[in-house]
Order: structure tokens, then C-alpha cells, then sequence
């Protein structure tokens, strides 16, 4: 049985804090209280600028070997309580505990990888000589940290996406403030605690817990903050974008990710790689398949195996290593879920299995026949539901694929080499996966989106060049 202490506190400006105001965090499979977390103010957010300002001299003096040090550490402690730490986000959140699992595993690497890459964070030469009139010049440029990073995030990865902030900052000498998910921020206050551990100093991390609207503003707009690093919806993002400034901005955002599979490809492989991605952590996942285009020579098999292993799908207890999916985030949101998919069987989609909710609970869902223009098929569910098109060709499915406002990832299934290159070339997305779907991810790949998906890159080293600003040096030689 997990232990989490009633009544947690949050990391903010080199101590750990108490509030009379709290915030109750819920399990949502049935609404239980497990604990309270404290509701800090915009003065609260304040402090914990002031302190981060600190905070930046500390980290930019501090020698990479302690950086290095103070990350493994911190890696090492999360992979001391793994239960723990496994067993709070599939508390707090929608995973079970096996996708909870892998989700410190990830964890732990992303941590091991900053390390490693906090001994990269090199310049390079430049050939001034290029110019006639520089001959005499020689230089290079290094990187050196940007300063003060706000980090918000979001309430479906709630370790691991703060991990991809938290690491990559520390590797590169910053400093940084956390405001993570409401919903969620258990996890972000526990890998505060690793940190604490391992000896950071600790004006150089806040996990500052509160309401978004309420004390986001502080934060991204404060001059002291140089970088907003941001991971959550895409009217999120764009209010956020438009508040900030002059500051540099990553935004993780959403997507509705297509798949595409041809008629040469393994329909198998491609049935349980496309439930899979379609209905892991309920559907809750920026990378999750929600659009499938099948060409016309498979779609009835592809049908008929795909609602075949979805009815198979074990919807319960997160907590049990059987369950294949646990309820959605909060009972408003699966009430959602429920709505879009009812707006679009009104204007003619095809149920062809689940589209049952039962509190939080919405079973996995199939939905062919959808128009084009319907809501479900041009936003983000962000829930357990997918829809599978039937397509004349590539072409069309490319086109189809590429006709909305969100670009993050894609898979194609295919054995033919020069058609999976034509989906290289012509999907508009940060990434294709030949033979699998969407939702494949390794935490030191370059990760992110196009269009509304989003701007810059995650994936430790990515992380670390947006974290970091050159500094060019020039002799001039005698
Ligand atoms: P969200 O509603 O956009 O919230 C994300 C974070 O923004 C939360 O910490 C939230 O705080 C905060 N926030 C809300 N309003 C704010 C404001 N005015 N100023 C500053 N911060 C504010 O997203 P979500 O529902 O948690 O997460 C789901 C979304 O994240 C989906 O669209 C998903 O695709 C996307 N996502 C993208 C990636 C990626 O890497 N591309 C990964 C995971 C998720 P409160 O919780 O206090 O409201």
C-alpha cells in the first residue's frame, strides 16, 4: 500500500512550504481524497522567483561534474522508490500501474541521459577566415544557460514530461520553477524530494502547486524568466505564447495523430500497434492514434480484427496488473469524451464498439464513417476513441492525414520503401514511425510538432540547446 504523508508541502524558494489555503488531489477511479497539496498565491510565485534569481547565479557556477553528480543521484532515488513513485502517479492519475511503471523507468532514463549529456554542452570553431578582410580572426562560441526556466505541465505524464524539464535544466546550469498539473502534482512534488536528496542546491528548484489561471500569469510574464517551457493543450499554449513576451518558448502540445496503413502491410501488426497507441493511458496521450486511414483493399479485415481487440480491452481497477485501462482524468472529462462522440454519431459516424461511460469510466471506441469536418475528426480528444477511414490510395490518405490544424507525430505500415519515403516527405508532423504507430517515443529523440503541435524540441540534448543560448568569442590576431 502506498503512503503518502497527508497534507504534502511544495519546494518553493529553498523550503519546503505549508499553506492554510490547499488543494485536494483525488483519485479519480473514485474520487477518494488522497492528499492536499498547498494552493500557493502570485505573492507565493513571486518568492519563488526572487529565490530562482538566486538560484541561476548558484547553477551557472556550479561545475558540470556536480551537476552531474547531484542528477544520478536523483536518478538513483527515484530508482530506490520506484513503488513509490509508481504507485503515486497511478494514484493520482489515469494510468495503470503497469503503464505507471514505465513511466518511472522513463523517468530514470531521461534523468541518466541529462547526466550524460551535461558533459556535451559544447561550441565549436568558426572559420571567421571565410570572409576576405578576416583572415586574421579566429573564435568559437560556447553555450551558457539562459537563466530562469518556467516549466508547466501537464497532468498525463506527471513524472516523466517534469523529468524532461527538470533534467535538461539542471544539466545546463539553470535554474527552474515547476507549476505542475493541479490534477496531478504529487509526482512533480516527490522527483522535488529526489533533487532535495541528491543535493541540489535548493533555490535552484520550485515545484510551486496551484492553480494555473490564478498564479501562471506571474510567472511567464516576469522578466527574470527567460524561457517558458510549456507541455499541455493548444488554447493553453497559445494564451500562454501571446502572454510571455520577449522570452524563448518550447511548446509540447497536442495532436490527433493519424496512422496509415497500406495495402501490403502486416494487418496484424498493425491492428495491435494501433489499438495499442489508441487507447493507452485512456487515450489521454499527446502521441495516441486517433485517426486511422486504411486503404480500401484491407479496411473490412482491418475492421473486423481491430473491433475484435478492442471488446477485448480490460477496463477496472488501475491498481490491478491485468487492467488493461483505468477511468479518464476526472468524470467532466469522460462526460466530454461522451459528448463529441454522440455530436458525431448525430451528423452520421458508425459506433461500431464501446461509447459507454460509466462515471469517470468511457469505454475504448470505434467510430468509422465520419465526416470529414466533424469536430471529432479535426480537434484532439484526448480519450479513448479512434476513427478508422477507408482510402482509395496513399495520396488521399496523406491529404486526409495532413488536413488539420495539428502535426506531432504519424505512423505509416507499409513493406514498400519508396512509399514509406513519400510519407517522409509529405506527412506534415516532428515524426514517422515505419511499421508502428504514432505513439512510439524514446526520451532522447527530438520530440515535437509542427503546426498547432507546437514549437522547438524535447528529448534531453534538444531540450538542452533550447535551454542554453551561444556566446560567440572572436580573436583578432595580430
Ligand atoms: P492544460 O489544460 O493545457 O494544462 C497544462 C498546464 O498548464 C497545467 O499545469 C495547467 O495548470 C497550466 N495552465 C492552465 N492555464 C494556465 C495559464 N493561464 N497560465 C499558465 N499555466 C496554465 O493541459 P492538460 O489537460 O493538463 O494536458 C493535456 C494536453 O497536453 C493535451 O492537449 C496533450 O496533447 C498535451 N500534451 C502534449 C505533450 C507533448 O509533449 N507534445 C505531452 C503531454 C501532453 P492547472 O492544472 O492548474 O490548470
Amino acid at each position: 500500500m502506498m503512503t503518502i504523508a497527508k497534507g504534502k508541502k511544495m519546494l518553493l524558494g529553498g523550503k519546503w512550504m505549508e499553506k492554510e489555503e490547499t488543494i485536494s488531489v483525488y483519485d479519480p477511479q473514485d474520487n477518494s481524497i488522497i492528499t492536499t497539496v498547498p494552493k500557493a498565491s502570485k505573492e507565493d510565485m513571486l518568492k519563488a522567483i526572487t529565490a530562482a534569481e538566486e538560484g541561476a547565479k548558484i547553477a551557472e557556477n556550479m561545475p558540470a561534474h556536480e551537476r552531474i553528480a547531484i542528477i544520478n543521484k536523483a536518478a538513483d532515488y527515484v530508482d530506490e522508490k520506484r513503488n513509490l513513485f509508481a504507485e503515486t502517479i497511478a494514484s493520482e492519475g489515469s494510468k495503470t500501474i503497469a503503464e505507471a511503471k514505465n513511466e518511472v523507468f522513463r523517468c530514470i532514463h531521461t534523468l541518466r541521459v541529462s547526466a550524460e549529456e551535461a558533459r556535451r554542452i559544447n561550441g565549436e570553431t568558426i572559420a571567421f577566415d571565410q570572409m576576405p578582410g578576416h583572415e586574421n580572426r579566429a573564435g568559437y562560441y560556447y553555450r551558457f544557460p539562459i537563466g530562469i526556466i518556467a516549466a508547466i505541465t501537464p497532468f498525463n505524464d506527471p513524472l516523466n514530461l517534469v523529468a524532461h524539464k527538470v533534467g535538461p535544466a539542471i544539466a545546463s546550469g539553470n535554474a527552474i520553477i515547476v507549476k505542475p498539473a493541479t490534477l496531478t502534482p504529487l509526482s512533480a512534488l516527490l522527483l522535488a524530494e529526489a533533487f532535495d536528496a541528491a543535493g541540489l542546491p535548493r533555490k535552484i528548484l520550485s515545484v510551486v502547486t496551484g492553480s494555473g489561471s490564478e498564479i501562471g500569469d506571474v510567472l511567464i510574464t516576469h522578466p527574470s524568466i527567460r524561457m517558458v517551457s510549456f507541455t499541455g493543450g493548444l488554447e493553453t499554449g497559445e494564451n500562454i505564447a501571446r502572454k510571455a513576451g520577449l522570452k524563448k518558448l518550447s511548446m509540447e502540445l497536442g495532436s490527433n495523430s493519424p496512422a496509415i496503413v497500406l495495402k501490403d502491410a502486416d494487418i496484424d501488426a498493425a491492428v495491435s500497434s494501433c489499438v495499442a497507441g489508441a487507447f493507452g493511458a485512456v487515450g489521454q496521450n499527446c502521441l495516441g492514434v486517433q485517426r486511422v486511414f486504411i486503404e480500401k483493399e484491407n479496411f473490412d479485415k482491418f475492421v473486423r480484427k481491430f473491433v475484435l481487440m478492442t471488446s477485448q480491452y480490460k477496463i477496472g481497477d488501475k491498481k490491478d496488473l491485468v487492467t488493461d485501462m483505468g477511468p479518464l482524468i476526472t468524470e467532466k472529462e469522460a462526460i466530454r469524451v461522451e459528448q463529441w462522440v454522440n455530436e458525431a454519431i448525430e451528423e452520421g459516424a458508425s459506433l461500431l464498439v464501446g461509447g459507454k461511460r460509466d462515471g469517470a469510466f468511457y469505454s475504448p471506441t470505434v467510430l468509422t464513417n465520419v465526416p470529414a469536418d466533424a469536430k471529432i475528426a479535426k480537434e484532439e480528444i484526448f480519450g479513448p476513441v479512434v476513427i478508422l477511414f477507408q482510402v482509395n490510395d496513399l495520396n488521399e490518405a496523406i491529404e486526409k492525414a495532413n488536413n488539420v490544424n495539428y502535426g506531432l507525430q504519424a505512423g505509416i505500415f507499409t513493406k514498400d520503401i519508396n512509399l514509406a519515403f513519400t510519407a517522409i516527405k509529405k506527412l506534415e508532423v516532428g515524426g514517422i514511425m515505419i511499421n508502428d504507430s504514432s505513439d512510439y517515443r524514446i526520451d532522447a529523440m527530438p520530440f515535437g510538432g509542427v503546426k498547432g503541435s507546437g514549437l522547438g524540441r524535447e528529448g534531453v540534448k534538444y531540450t538542452i540547446q533550447e535551454m542554453t543560448e551561444p556566446k560567440i568569442v572572436n580573436f583578432k590576431l595580430g
